[in-house]
């Protein structure tokens, strides 16, 4: 049972269940959260009760006049409740926890108790912990009806009073956020605001037309993944070398001029080309020597030019370099030039050429390959701005998997996806938190997943997420936060899930990759990739696709995306062609282990034939 027969004295007298929350009311979240733990819901409200019953639960005013409090609510549930146990909880919690009924029940049965109560550690501000109750989060039996019936004759009607009177059981839950409730209007405000920052799942599918999640297009789920993520904001400067591979945050302006001053190209000799004849060799004086990084003060007037090295700046008035070896005739202090061997300006560097003072060398968003160190050691610039490195926690789940070390008992399998996923986002440059195998069992998954929730931008996990998949990833998963199940219209890899979990005020994206293998993979490079690479702050960029013949012919459906594992090699003729590895069952490892590349093909595509050109996507420079 839903309370919310209270009179809202804190928030200005409105009704605070039916206050808007987050796209619906707060009593809404509470029901959506509490559906699933228990057998019926049912509202208990003094007011509005045609708005409540909108929402497709019987609606139950109190029976004891007057807004008498939580007991009276307690008091009516318990009169219309068909079960044996009725769970309470507030119409302002809209964060309850998903395994609420589930824990109070297991601990209303062990110690046989009347009611059991959730309660939660808090610290003061002097940092001592405290046990806090929630005597509004409870289960109590049908039978301790006669004696709350007792005690609210007496005009009882506190709690903590009637408690007195039973056995009570206490609970504790270690996510104290999920019990917070939103009692004035300005939480309710921050609570909006602090969504409004990024968009929900819903607000980004609600932009798609004809979003079905049981049928999303490869282009659909990729477009709401990139929509839905957000980058990471923290900011850190490293030392150049250490800059490789991470993503700048901030455009590198150029603070000088690269080269400094124009200068050679080559080792010759410069002057001022306008001397040049057509038609009759040139001879100049040398009257001196111009090395690289030794200034000279040398100004070769009409007749004369100056013996230059690569990189030597050109002395006033020269903008011509003849290259040494052009030259028709050297002697001690002349150089000769035959007609038409250079024209005015050539070999000349002009300053700036490379860059200009106070121009972007780097956009922001720019992932630092080795050219960039070099550029950005040009310009002087010793420490580099970048993001945060991404923390990205994977965990692989199945009952079946085994660890490298274990004893392979039969039926069960290695874990291989771990290593699959290590190695890519080891590439990728985030930091690793590699959490193991979690056992298909409620708890643990829970505990894996908050734990990841804690410590990661983002979560990464395999397995559990098929249709009809006997475990309880999907469960959990839902209950943690926003997250959507998808059936992807591809091939390897249908079943994936994303969204975003909540733990103890922390949150990270989800991916829930499917639990084969190669799917893992395929999931992996064309979803997870990208969005990692923009939570890690990366501009975007669409994959690489290179094209190839099709050396034999490929049976493919329309009306999906699928993806090959492909050998790319050239032939005798340098044209690229592909074959496609073994047996492409989605669990092989093999054949992808054998591939250098996956063949994409796309929704509308149906069979190729052989020497067709298809797209291709190469494994190697998969960052
Ligand atoms: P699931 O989606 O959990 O039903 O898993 C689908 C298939 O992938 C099953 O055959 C699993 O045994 C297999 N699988 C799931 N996770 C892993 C893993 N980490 N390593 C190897 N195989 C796995
Ligand atoms: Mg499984």
């Amino acid at each position: 049972m839903i309370l919310a027969g209270g009179r809202g004295t804190r928030m200005g007298r409105v009704d605070k269940g039916l206050q808007p929350f987050r796209g619906a009311t707060l009593a809404a979240h509470v029901l959506r959260r509490l559906a699933p733990q228990v057998h019926v819901v049912a509202i208990n409200a003094n007011r509005n009760q045609e708005a409540y019953a909108a929402l497709g639960a019987p609606v139950l005013p109190d029976e004891l006049t007057g807004f008498e409090g939580p007991l009276a609510g307690l008091q009516t549930g318990l009169r219309h409740c068909a079960t044996d146990l009725l769970v309470t909880a507030p119409c302002d919690s809209p964060f309850l926890p998903p395994d609420l009924v589930q824990r109070l029940r297991d601990a209303l049965v062990t110690q046989q108790a009347d009611l059991a109560l959730a309660v939660t550690m808090e610290t003061d501000e002097a940092g001592v912990a405290h046990k806090q109750p929630h005597p509004v989060f409870s289960l109590v039996r049908k039978s301790a009806l006669p004696r709350l019936d007792a005690y609210l004759a007496e005009g009882g009607r506190r709690m903590d009073g009637w408690h007195k009177s039973i056995k009570v059981a206490e609970v504790l839950f270690n996510d104290a956020a999920a019990f917070r409730n939103i009692n004035t209007l300005a939480e309710l405000q921050q609570e909006e605001q602090a969504r409004d920052a990024a968009p929900t799942l819903q607000d980004v599918v609600s932009c798609l037309s004809g979003y079905d999640p049981h049928a999303v297009p490869v282009s659909q789920a990729q477009h709401i993944i990139r929509e839905f993520v957000q980058p990471v904001r923290a900011v850190e400067k490293v030392a150049l070398r250490a800059a490789l591979g991470r993503v700048l945050a901030a455009d590198l302006v150029s603070p000088i001029s690269v080269p400094a001053h124009d200068n050679s190209a080559m080792d010759g000799f410069a002057f001022a080309g306008d001397q040049l004849d057509g038609e009759h060799p040139t001879t100049l004086q040398v009257i001196g020597a111009v090395y690289a990084g030794r200034p000279s003060d040398l100004r070769p007037q009409a007749g004369e030019c100056v013996r230059i090295m690569t990189g030597g700046v050109m002395p006033p008035g020269c903008d011509t370099v003849l290259p040494q070896e052009l030259a028709a005739g050297i002697t001690d202090d002349h150089v000769t030039i035959a007609p038409r061997t250079v024209k005015t300006g050539d070999n000349r560097r002009f300053k700036g050429e490379d860059l200009m003072e106070g121009s972007p060398a780097l956009k922001a968003g720019k992932i630092v390959r080795p050219a960039d160190l070099g550029l950005i050691a040009s310009l002087g610039i010793a420490e580099v701005p970048v993001r945060r490195k991404l923390r990205v926690a994977f965990f692989s789940t199945g009952d079946e998997l085994r660890s490298i070390g274990e004893p392979l008992a039969p039926g069960c399998v290695y874990d291989s996806n771990r290593y699959t996923l290590h190695g890519m986002l080891t590439r990728l440059g985030v930091e690793l938190v590699d959490m193991g195998i979690v056992k298909d069992d409620p708890a643990s998954l829970e505990a894996a997943l908050r734990d990841a929730c804690e410590s990661a931008d983002a979560v990464i996990t395999s397995g559990g997420v098929s249709v009809g998949a006997a475990d309880y990833t999907k469960q959990i998963m839902a209950t943690l936060g926003d997250v959507t199940f998808w059936t992807i219209g591809m091939r390897p890899g249908r079943p994936m899930a994303f969204g975003k979990i909540h733990s103890n005020g922390h949150s990270a994206f989800l991916f829930g990759l499917p639990g084969n293998p190669v799917a893992v993979m395929v999931t992996f490079y064309f979803f997870a990739r990208h969005a990692l690479l923009r939570m890690m702050g990366a501009s975007a960029s669409d994959d690489l696709l290179v094209q190839a013949r099709s050396f034999g012919p490929i049976r493919k459906k329309p009306g999906r995306t699928e993806y090959q594992r492909g050998i790319l090699t050239v032939n005798a003729d340098g044209a690229r062609e592909v074959r496609i590895t073994g047996s492409q069952g989605s669990g092989i490892l093999r054949s992808m282990a054998e591939a250098n590349c996956m063949v994409v093909l796309p929704d509308h595509q149906g069979n190729v034939a052989a020497g067709d050109l298809v797209d291709v996507l190469l494994f190697e420079g998969l960052i």
